[in-house]
C-alpha cells in the first residue's frame, strides 16, 4: 500500500507498516506538515515497538494512525530484508531529535521537549542550544507528572503550541500521550523519542563507533543500563516472529 504522505510503497513487518523513507526525506516532509494546521504523529518503529504493538491493541491502532512510521532499528530493516522488502535507511529517535534541532535554526520551527527524568530534558536543551544556536526549543518538561493529569501538562504545552512536540517517556506511553492530547497540545507535528533526551543530555554516551557500525548499539546500551533488559528481551521474540512468518 503507498502511503499518501511519503508517496512510498510502505513495507510490512509483521502486521504493522513501515515507510521506507530516509532522514533527508522525514525532515523535507516535517517541514512541510509544520505549516499546516493538523496534527500528524509520526512514530520511529524498532523491534521492541513491533512486538510491543502486537500485545496492545491500543498501540497498535496507534501504529495505523501515525502518518509516517520510519525504520528505527537494525532488526527492522533485517527484518524488511528478510521478507524481500529491503529498507536501505535508519530513522532514528535520537538521530531526528539532533536533526530538528539543526532545521530549526534555519526554517524558525518551534520545538518542545516533553519526558525523561527531571532536568534530564532541560541539559539536553542547554547542551543542542549550544550546538545549534538560534534553535527554538521553546518548552521543556519532565516526564513523571506527580500526581497532574496528562491533560494538564497538555494545557501547559497548548500555551506555547509548538510545531513539534517531541516525546520521551517511553513506548507506548508516549504514542498514546501524543495522540490523547492532540487537541490540547496544539501542536502540528508528534514524535515519540524514547531515551532520546538521556542521550542528548550527555547521560547516556552513545556506544562506540565501531560498534553503531556493527549494528551492536542496543547491546552497548544495556551495559550501561541493565533496567533495559526488559526492552532487550523482546528482541528474540521479534526474531523468531520474522523467522517464522512467510518471506
Ligand atoms: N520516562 C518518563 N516518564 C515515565 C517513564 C519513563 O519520562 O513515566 C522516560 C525515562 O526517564 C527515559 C525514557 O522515558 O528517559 C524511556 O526511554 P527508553 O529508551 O526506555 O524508551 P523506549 O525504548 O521505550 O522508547
Amino acid at each position: 500500500m503507498i502511503n499518501s504522505e511519503t508517496g512510498k510503497e510502505r513495507v510490512d513487518i509483521l502486521g504493522f507498516h513501515v515507510d521506507p523513507i530516509s532522514m533527508e526525506e522525514t525532515l523535507l516532509w516535517i517541514r512541510q506538515k509544520a505549516k499546516e494546521n493538523q496534527f500528524h504523529l509520526l512514530i520511529t518503529a524498532d523491534a521492541s515497538g513491533i512486538v510491543q504493538a502486537q500485545e496492545d491493541p491500543a498501540l497498535a491502532d496507534l501504529y495505523r494512525k501515525a502518518s509516517v512510521v520510519t525504520p528505527d532499528g537494525a532488526g527492522i530493516l533485517w527484518a524488511a530484508n528478510r521478507f524481500r522488502t529491503p529498507i536501505t535507511h535508519r530513522v532514528s529517535g535520537v538521530d531526528l531529535v539532533e536533526r530538528l534541532c539543526a532545521i530549526s535554526v534555519s526554517e524558525g520551527l518551534s520545538i518542545y521537549f516533553l519526558g525523561a527524568a527531571p532536568g534530564v530534558a532541560e541539559t539536553a536543551k542547554t547542551r543542542l542550544e549550544q550546538k545549534y544556536p538560534g534553535c527554538r526549543i521553546v518548552g521543556v518538561r519532565d516526564g513523571y507528572f506527580n500526581g497532574r493529569s496528562d491533560e494538564d501538562v497538555a494545557k501547559e504545552i497548548g500555551a506555547v503550541a509548538p510545531d513539534i512536540l517531541l516525546v520521551a517517556m517511553g513506548i507506548p506511553r508516549q504514542e498514546k500521550f501524543l495522540w490523547a492530547t492532540k487537541e490540547l497540545t496544539k501542536a502540528k507535528i508528534g514524535i515519540g523519542v524514547g531515551g532520546s533526551f538521556d542521550v542528548h543530555s550527555g547521560q547516556v554516551k552513545r556506544a562506540p563507533k565501531v560498534m553503531q557500525a556493527l549494528k551492536l548499539e542496543w547491546a552497548w546500551r544495556l551495559l550501561l543500563n541493565p533496567k533495559k533488559i526488559a526492552k532487550v528481551r523482546l528482541l528474540p521474540v521479534f526474531a523468531r516472529r520474522v523467522l517464522s512468518s512467510k518471506r
